[in-house]
């Protein structure tokens, strides 16, 4: 069974649908996107859940929630703001962060893992913003995503978070959370965001990806989560289809 005759025939009647979701669930491993109601019902309380829910990366300019970001890849954001908090002292513009070989600044980063490769990013993408944009980090995601070791994950944070804008970046937790709930399938992060973005009102577009990170990281886990004691469980896909011990 494919997922668009899943979803055809999920549609044709309420009473069909606990069969069909048996066989997606079987054919694919994988669980029906929840119905419009339980996704409002989802949200509501995720939102009730984390209400203060903000990133956890330490910043206060958008350069270096930039530098954050890029450095959280594989990386836990305890360990990033350990590194940022000394590499920040004396490197917290573009303009300074130049000043490093790609060497020296290795050895502020090396605790983050893939030190190389970020520390070639930062120092690109550092240049990139002196050269073609004044200095200052572009606000919109297209031009973000043209500095190096930005992509749209990166790009939708720092547009989101820095700048107030609407967006839903998709993270290892997102894309878990979503999927498994059935807010949003997709076998991708852009698929995940596209489905999200249609699920979700604007206005919650950056809350929704602070809701869902904080549920992925304290309840949801990665492995073994804790279904038990999620409040939503009686919403959930994965839940529902959970086989009994
Ligand atoms: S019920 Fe389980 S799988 Fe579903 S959101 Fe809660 S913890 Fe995750």
């Amino acid at each position: 069974m494919c997922y668009t005759e899943c979803v055809k025939y999920y549609n044709e009647g309420e009473e069909k649908r606990p069969e069909i979701a048996r066989l997606w669930a079987r054919s694919t491993g994988s669980y029906l996107v929840m119905k419009r109601t339980d996704k409002q019902a989802a949200l509501a309380e995720l939102a009730t859940l984390y209400p203060d829910a903000k990133p956890a990366l330490h910043y206060s300019t958008p350069y270096e929630l930039l530098v954050a970001v890029i450095l959280s890849a594989q990386c836990t954001d305890e360990r990033v703001n350990i590194v940022t908090a000394k590499l920040f002292e004396r490197y917290s513009t573009p303009q300074a962060m130049v000043t490093l070989t790609q060497k020296q600044l290795e050895k502020y980063i090396f605790s983050c893992g893939f030190y190389r490769m970020k520390a070639e990013h930062i120092l690109s993408a550092s240049r990139d913003i002196l050269e073609k944009f004044d200095g200052e980090v572009p606000n919109t995601v297209e031009m973000l995503m043209t500095l190096a070791g930005v992509g749209k994950k990166t790009a939708n944070v720092v547009y989101s978070v820095a700048f107030g804008g609407a967006a839903i970046a998709v993270d290892t937790h997102v894309f878990r959370v979503s999927n498994r709930l059935g807010l949003a399938k997709g076998t991708t992060p852009l698929a995940v965001e596209e489905a999200l973005c249609k699920a979700i009102p604007k206005k919650d577009w950056s809350k929704a990806h602070h809701w869902l990170v904080y549920h992925g990281r304290r309840v949801c886990h990665s492995q073994r989560p804790a279904c038990e004691s999620c409040t939503l469980k009686h919403l959930c896909d994965f839940a529902k289809h959970k086989p009994k011990k």
